[in-house]
C-alpha cells in the first residue's frame, strides 16, 4: 500500500528499530497501527551495527507489511562481504521489498575489519549493479555534516558520490536548526546532487535523550530550546508542550520552504509523533 497523507501537504514516513522482546513486538505492533492512521508513505526499520539485527530487522518488515504498510529496510554495509549483502537483497527481494535505505554504518566496537564495502557510495552501486534500476535507495544525509569529517566541503562530495552512485533520494540526520536544512539542499544541488532530500525529524521523545544524541552526533539544539527544556526541571507536561510546540513549527518551516517529505525518528513510540502529524495536518 502507499498512500499519500491526506491533509499535509507532502508525504510522510516514520521510523522504527526493531524490539528486542516479545513485548517490544506487541507495543510496536499497536504504534504501527495508530502511526499508519497518518497514511505513511512508508515505515523504515534500522540494522544493527554489523548485521546485529539482521533477523530482526527482516522480521520487523515482514510485521510492517503483514499489516497492510509498505516498509523499507535499512542495510549497513561496514563489517559485511558482497556475498552477505546478496544474501540479505535476495531476501528483500523475495519479500518483494524494493525500498531500502544504504548506509555505511559504524563497526562495533573492538571489530577489527571493515569488509568489502568502506562506504555507503560502493553499496549503493552495488544494488544498482545486481539489483537493477526498480529499487528506490534512500541515503543519508548530514545537514550539519557527518561528525566523523572534519571538512564541510569533504563531507558533502563524499554526500553527492553517494547520489551519483544511484540514490533516488536522501533522509537527513536529525537537526532543529532549518537554515542547515535548507543550506545543505542548496549546496548539494550546486555539486550536480539533486535528488530530494527528506528531512528526518527527532519529537522530543525524551529531552535528557534527545540531548545526548545530539552532543554525540555533532547536532545543534539551540540555546533557546535546550535553556527552555532544562529550566522545566522535572516539569514533564512543560517539556512534552513546548518539544511539540518547537518540532512542529520546525516541520511547518520546512514545508513552507519545499522540504518534499517528513520522516520522523519515532523511537518507537507514537504519542508525541501522532500530535505533530495530527497538527500538521496529516491523517
Ligand atoms: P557514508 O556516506 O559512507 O559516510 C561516512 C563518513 O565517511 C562521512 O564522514 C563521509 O564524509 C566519509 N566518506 C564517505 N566517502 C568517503 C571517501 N570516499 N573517502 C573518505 N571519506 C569518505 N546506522 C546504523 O547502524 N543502522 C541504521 O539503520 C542507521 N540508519 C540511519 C538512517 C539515517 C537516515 C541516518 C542519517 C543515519 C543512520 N545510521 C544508521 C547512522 C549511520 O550509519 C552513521 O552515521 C554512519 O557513521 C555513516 O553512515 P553513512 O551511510 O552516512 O556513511
Amino acid at each position: 500500500m502507499t498512500a499519500t497523507a491526506s491533509k499535509s501537504l507532502v508525504p510522510i514516513s516514520f521510523e522504527f528499530f526493531p524490539p528486542n522482546t516479545p513485548v517490544g513486538d506487541e507495543k510496536l505492533k499497536t504504534v504501527v497501527q495508530e502511526l499508519g492512521s497518518m497514511t505513511p508513505e512508508f515505515f523504515s526499520v534500522t540494522y544493527g551495527a554489523g548485521g546485529s539485527t539482521r533477523e530482526k530487522t527482516l522480521n520487523t518488515v515482514r510485521a510492517i507489511a503483514a499489516a497492510g504498510f509498505d516498509a523499507a529496510p535499512h542495510l549497513s554495509c561496514v563489517g559485511s562481504t558482497r556475498e552477505s549483502i546478496g544474501e540479505i537483497l535476495a531476501t528483500y527481494r523475495a519479500q518483494n521489498i524494493h525500498r531500502l535505505v544504504a548506509l555505511r554504518g559504524d563497526l562495533p566496537s573492538g571489530t577489527a575489519t571493515a569488509g568489502e564495502f568502506r562506504y555507503a557510495a560502493e553499496l549503493v552501486r552495488f544494488i544498482r549493479e545486481t539489483q537493477g534500476a526498480d529499487w528506490h535507495i534512500e541515503v543519508a544525509a548530514y545537514p550539519e555534516y557527518h561528525p566523523q569529517n572534519r571538512y564541510a566541503a569533504h563531507d558533502l562530495k563524499h554526500y553527492a558520490d553517494k547520489v551519483n552512485a544511484g540514490a533516488s533520494s536522501a533522509i537527513t540526520q536529525f537537526f532543529f536548526n532549518p537554515d542547515a536544512y535548507f543550506h545543505f539542499v542548496d549546496e548539494t544541488r550546486k555539486l550536480g546532487a539533486s535528488v530530494p532530500v527528506v528531512p528526518g525529524i527527532m519529537p522530543f521523545h525524551n529531552y535528557g535523550r534527545i540531548a545526548q544524541f545530539a552532543a554525540r552526533d555533532g547536532i545543534e539544539i539551540p540555546r533557546w530550546v535546550a535553556m527552555k527544556m532544562e529550566g522545566y526541571l522535572d516539569d514533564s507536561a512543560s517539556i512534552r508542550a513546548f518539544g511539540i510546540e518547537v518540532v512542529t513549527k520546525l516541520c511547518e518551516r520546512l514545508i513552507a520552504g519545499g522540504a518534499p517529505g517528513i520522516h520522523f525518528y519515532t523511537m518507537n513510540q507514537s504519542a508525541v509523533t501522532l500530535e505533530i502529524c495530527r497538527r500538521l495536518g496529516a491523517g
